[in-house]
């Protein structure tokens, strides 16, 4: 058996005890659900809401851990992909927790990506003002970035995540085993918000990235439960800061800008957000080049850790310059075409800066073109 030691706890206190919740990270936790569902949830139903793929790899397993200890399990599975975090299947969801007869005092569980979290996420917050709600992440980027935070939302025809909500789980645990039977590109886009946080705040996460490369792209338990724990940890501190989005959390948005426009003009089929993202850091890098005088060595070692792990360092797709470059201004937060910025003082230092000239983004940008 694994001893407990193998579990690492992070806190989330948010300044009112009775939303307070853990993050507990370890592997093999997966078989050990119920023992961590039992520590909050006293009722016996469980609404449980995945994906067709997540179903397929673990939809069994994670059923039969429930029920040996007594919970009745009521599934609703997605189809994968973006298309179910819209409308048709919140309602759906909605339909079947009523015919179902859930109410306040059960329990929605979240298995799979961010696409599940965010309309499972919705869901409970929206069910009847607020029902309980855990969030199982399978994939790296929900591990490290979606399940941690409290944002859940679904699509609206106009855009991505137009209508949702803040929402706290009671609970997030995360299984690195579950990285196991993820595409590898999937695994990269994750990747790309790991390197994100060492980026903006932790020089040393960089330097073990770049020493253990191999073992974390041969998915080695150890190197990414570390990659994860310190993801976790990182988020988990600007969200204490700064639930709402007002200040800190801002930095979180390293590499988002561009990463964003870059989406949305290949209307979201061509990249992966982290491979988007990626190529915003680089463009974000660069920039804190021309104003701050990030040093070329850091800008280099930057692209380095980019490329070594498989994502990419410039546009792929002959986008245009003229497009992207006005696709930054659509942001729902950008005011009087004054973009701000989430550059770096160095490697490990990110700040904001609202003071950036516009003609030096569009040299920026021509470069990643
Ligand atoms: P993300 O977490 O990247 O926002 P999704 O929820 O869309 O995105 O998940 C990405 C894809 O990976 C989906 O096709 C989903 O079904 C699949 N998936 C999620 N978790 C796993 C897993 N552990 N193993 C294999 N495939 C998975
Ligand atoms: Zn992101």
């Amino acid at each position: 058996m694994r001893s407990e030691k193998a579990i690492e706890k992070i806190k989330i206190d948010l300044r009112e005890e009775q939303r307070d919740y853990e993050i507990i990270i370890g592997a093999g936790l997966l078989n050990r659900l119920d023992k961590y569902i039992g520590q909050l949830y006293q009722g016996k139903k469980i609404f449980l809401v995945t994906d067709e793929n997540v179903m397929k790899f673990y939809g069994e397993q994670v059923k039969e851990v429930l029920s040996s200890a007594g919970y009745e399990i009521t599934l609703y599975v997605l189809p994968a992909g973006e298309e179910a975090k819209s409308s048709p299947y919140l309602k759906k969801g909605y339909d079947y927790l009523l015919e179902n007869n859930f109410n306040r005092d059960n329990l929605i569980l979240a298995l799979g990506g961010g696409v599940v979290g965010d309309l499972a996420g919705f869901l409970a917050a929206t069910f009847m003002r607020g029902i309980p709600f855990v969030q199982i992440p399978t994939t790296l980027l929900a591990q490290v970035d979606s399940s941690v935070g409290g944002k859940t939302a679904i699509n609206h025809p106009r855009g991505k995540n137009l209508i949702g909500a803040f929402y706290q789980p009671k609970m997030v645990l995360i299984d690195p085993g579950f990285l196991q039977t993820l595409p590898v590109r999937e695994l990269r886009t994750g990747l790309a918000e790991v390197l994100k946080y060492g980026f903006i705040v932790d020089r040393d996460l960089l330097d073990f990235m770049a020493g253990h490369r191999e073992e974390i792209l041969n998915l080695e338990t150890a190197a990414l439960t570390r990659i994860i724990q310190t993801s976790c940890r990182i988020k988990a501190a600007i969200v204490r800061e700064d639930e709402k989005e007002k200040g800190m959390r801002a930095l979180l948005n390293f590499g988002h800008t561009i990463g964003h426009a870059l989406e949305a003009v290949t209307e979201y089929k061509k990249y992966t957000h982290g491979e988007a993202v990626a190529i915003g850091m680089v463009a974000a890098g660069e920039l804190s080049r021309s104003v701050e005088n990030l040093e070329k060595a850091e800008v280099d070692y930057l692209k380095e850790l980019i490329r070594a792990y498989g994502l990419p360092l410039s546009c792929q797709y002959g986008e245009g310059l003229k497009e992207v470059y006005e696709r930054l201004f659509y942001d729902k937060k950008v005011q009087k075409n004054k973009l701000r910025w989430i550059l770096l003082k160095e490697l490990g230092a990110a700040y904001i800066d609202e003071g950036v000239d516009n003609k030096i983004v569009k040299e920026v940008l021509e470069g990643i073109m």
